[in-house]
């Protein structure tokens, strides 16, 4: 499904990725963890073509994001980004940050895409704050709505990028759960995190990024139990 393939990137003369790869398959879902400027933000922003890289190459369902030729705005209209500060439109209701995108971008009509969006939202457990402007709800609740709304362009698979860092510690379950919930209906994701336990209850594979590289690309199993770079080893007993 994502395909990324020796990927380097240079900001002027500094390497922020060196020659990444790593494949993820349907229904997968990678952690990516690793220390503060270790690339991990950079490296799902090449996914869906928000970062542009120098080298290497990267498919999305078959689709090449290097390519010119690719339409971007096309292919990250079938990819959801849950940012780590929720970018909600602050002057829109709820219900309108739901159907924005699912109108303008996807074409849909006003009442297929508050019905989709009214689906989400209630899955999300938010359907009775639809009217509500975003600075009205809590940061937990926000993040939420910001799912919601990527779940309703029917996306192939999800990116997320320290989804909860932002979040009071009491709100970071409630979108915790709502992501292990996707986790398990097969949801495709990539999710930069620090958040172990999720890690734990439903990952399959673990990516440890150090100075640009991916120094660990294990499963599971493996990160947690046979850890074996010091590096990792480090990171993992400041962390848990
Ligand atoms: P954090 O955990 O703090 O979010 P990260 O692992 O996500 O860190 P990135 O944001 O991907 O790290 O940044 C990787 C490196 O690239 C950092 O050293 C950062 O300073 C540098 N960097 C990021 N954006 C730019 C930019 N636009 N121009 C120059 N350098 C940048
Ligand atoms: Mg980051």
């Amino acid at each position: 499904m994502i395909d990324i393939k020796n990927v380097s990137k240079w900001y002027g003369n500094f390497q922020v990725l060196t020659d990444c790869s790593t494949s993820v398959k349907k229904g997968d879902v990678v952690v990516v963890c690793g220390p503060s400027g270790s690339g991990k933000s950079t490296l799902i922003k090449t996914v869906n073509g928000l970062e542009p890289f120098q080298k290497g190459e990267i498919t999305v369902d078959g689709i090449s994001v290097g390519d010119p030729k690719t339409n971007l705005s096309k292919l990250r209209a079938r990819i959801g980004m849950v940012f780590q500060n929720f970018e909600l439109f602050p002057h829109l209701t709820i219900r309108q940050n739901l159907t924005l995108g699912q109108i303008k971008v996807l074409g849909r009509s006003e009442e297929e895409a508050t019905a989709k969006g009214l689906k989400y939202l209630e899955r999300v457990g938010l359907l009775s704050q639809q009217d509500k402007f975003p600075g009205q709800l809590s940061g937990g609740q926000q993040q939420r709505v910001a799912i919601a709304r990527a779940l309703s362009m029917d996306p192939i698979a999800m990116l997320f990028d320290e989804p909860t860092s932002a979040l009071d510690p009491e709100m970071i379950n409630e979108v915790l759960d709502v992501m292990v919930g996707l986790a398990q209906e097969g949801m495709t994701m990539m999710v930069v995190t620090h958040e172990m336990g999720f890690a734990r209850r439903v990952a399959n594979h673990i990516i440890f990024m150090d100075k640009g590289i991916i120094v660990e690309n294990c499963t599971k199993d493996e990160f947690f139990g046979t850890t074996r770079s010091d590096r990792a080893r480090d990171f993992l007993a400041k962390i848990i």
